[in-house]
């Protein structure tokens, strides 16, 4: 619409430019020919006159000469007339109008015309006509016309131009403004319209501009872009659609990897358990109890059972591939579940494994088998770790933290998940490297170099990060921040 009204801005600039240019050149030749004309008649009449006169000087004397031209002055004229005497001795009835020093032309014998104005008045247009009277005395014809008419006709001349000028202005104004609305300020309204919409992702409603000029060229341009956009859409929707299942099927294997490692350590579990209820059903079929005994004996079964269906439970929960869905949950509760998965293959390797929970519960909104596989990786790796006894340790806690890889690094509240153990540490020059895909320094069979960078790869969806510590010899530290929910001290207060 600015475009538009600039475009207008200047057409009518240019027509108001023209237009009154016109009308000045106009109404000035005008004023001039109308001048013009009062100076001829004066001058033809004031010749007429002058042959008359200078006959009639001759012939019938001054007295008879001068008296003729005071006739020739009636109420009618317009042009009046008298005899001046263009020299010193002139009296008032013969003295020029006009002071004898402008007058020395006609003193040469040429006619002079001059325009004398006059304050509060039009004035009065003097002819001077030389006349011959035989005597060395020079004299002259004065002839002399109002300037009223002049001014008039100057005045309605202005008017009339004033009024065409005006209309003109008003109409090409008017029409163009009409025809660039039509032209160009609607089809840059749709055109913007459609920009804006294709800005916030609508492709749709391709746009009609009639005409084969640059605006409807530019909107097919567009309609042809918005096609491309679409099928691009299409694309990028179909091939981030086929990068998350390969994505997903990966994190699967690496969960599928983790359970059978799992496996050798479950099943040394469920040995427990499996013997006592063994060992209760042959004490019951030999049917010497008592009663008060086979009751006792059937809930140690029943309790022993209920033991190996939660440890069987457990590793299927942990296998079973699911869709990622968010839920707000206490993290001391993803670190106890992957200490119960975990202790058994622990214990094996003679690692003793630690649940050293916050006092309160540490919300935050997450997958939580995401990050039940995570934190089962980072266990697993550090238990792997440990070539002697000791400890692993699982913590939770909130903790300040700077996030990496920030502009302007500043400190906030994080929920970090912490896994900390004494085993072999990993080397300055390796520990950039943990996260990369395929980088492992295990035997082959035993790493596939994949769990650190799928671990890394959940938590960064989650908004978060992995931190690493660690020490040769001495043991290492890996830190899961996760974002912390906002206000979540109210909701833990509630
Ligand atoms: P994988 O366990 O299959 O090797 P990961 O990506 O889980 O793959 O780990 C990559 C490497 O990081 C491991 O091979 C190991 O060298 C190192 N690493 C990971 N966790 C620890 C740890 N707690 N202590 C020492 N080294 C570790």
């Amino acid at each position: 619409m600015k475009l538009t009204l600039k475009l207008m801005a200047v057409i009518v600039a240019g027509i108001i430019g023209l237009t009154v240019l016109n009308a000045y050149l106009t109404v000035r030749r005008e004023v001039r020919l109308f001048d013009s004309d009062m100076e001829r008649d004066a001058q033809v009449l004031g010749r007429s006159m002058r042959n008359l006169i200078e006959e009639l000087w001759q012939v019938s004397g001054e007295e008879r000469a001068l008296a003729i031209i005071d006739g020739v002055n009636g109420d009618g004229h317009v042009i009046k007339m008298r005899w001046v005497w263009l020299d010193a001795q002139a009296d008032g009835k013969h003295k020029p109008a006009i002071p004898l020093a402008d007058l020395a032309p006609v003193v040469q014998g040429k006619e002079l015309s001059i325009k004398k104005p006059k304050a509060g008045d039009a004035g009065f247009r003097y002819t001077y006509v030389p006349v011959h009277t035989g005597s060395s005395r020079p004299g002259a014809l004065e002839l002399w016309e109002s300037l009223v008419e002049l001014s008039q006709y100057t005045g309605s001349t202005i008017r009339r131009a004033v009024v065409l000028s005006g209309g003109i202005i008003l109409l090409g104004g008017v029409t163009a403004l009409a025809f660039g609305l039509l032209f160009v300020g609607r089809p840059l309204r749709q055109l913007s319209e459609k920009a804006v919409r294709v800005g916030t992702g609508d492709f749709s409603g391709p746009l009609h501009l009639p005409g084969r000029d640059e605006l409807s060229g530019l909107a097919s341009t567009i309609n042809t872009m918005c096609d491309q956009l679409v099928e691009s859409h299409k694309q990028i929707i179909s091939e981030s659609e086929a990068r998350i299942a390969a994505l997903e099927q990966l994190r699967h294997a690496d969960r599928l990897k983790t359970v059978g490692r799992l496996a050798s350590g479950i099943a040394h579990e469920l040995g427990t358990p499996l013997n006592v209820v063994g060992g209760r059903a042959t004490m019951i079929a030999g049917g010497k109890l008592t009663d008060a005994e086979v009751v006792e004996n059937a809930r140690i079964i029943k309790s022993q059972s209920d033991r190996m269906a939660t440890i069987i439970r457990q590793l299927l929960d942990f296998a079973r591939a699911r869709s990622q869905q968010r839920e707000r949950i206490d993290l001391r509760t993803i670190a106890s579940q992957t200490v119960d998965l975990l202790t058994s293959l622990a214990r094996k390797r003679n690692v003793n494994l630690v649940n050293d929970p916050a006092a309160d519960p540490i919300w935050a909104t997450i997958d939580s088998g995401q990050i039940l596989q995570v934190l089962t990786n980072l266990v697993m790796n550090a238990t792997q770790a440990m070539h002697h006894a000791g400890n692993v340790t699982v913590s939770t806690a909130y903790a300040t933290a700077t996030p990496p890889d920030q502009q302007e690094p500043a400190e906030s509240e994080y929920v970090c998940l912490r896994v900390t153990d004494e085993g072999e540490g990993i080397a300055p020059d390796s520990i950039r490297q943990v996260f990369e895909p395929f980088f492992t320094t295990k035997d082959v069979g035993e790493g596939t170099g994949l769990g650190l960078s799928i671990a890394y790869g959940i938590i960064r969806e989650h908004g978060g990060w992995i931190d690493v510590q660690s020490e040769v010899g001495k043991g290492s530290c890996f830190s899961v921040y996760l974002p912390r929910e906002a206000n979540a001290c109210d909701r833990e207060s509630s």
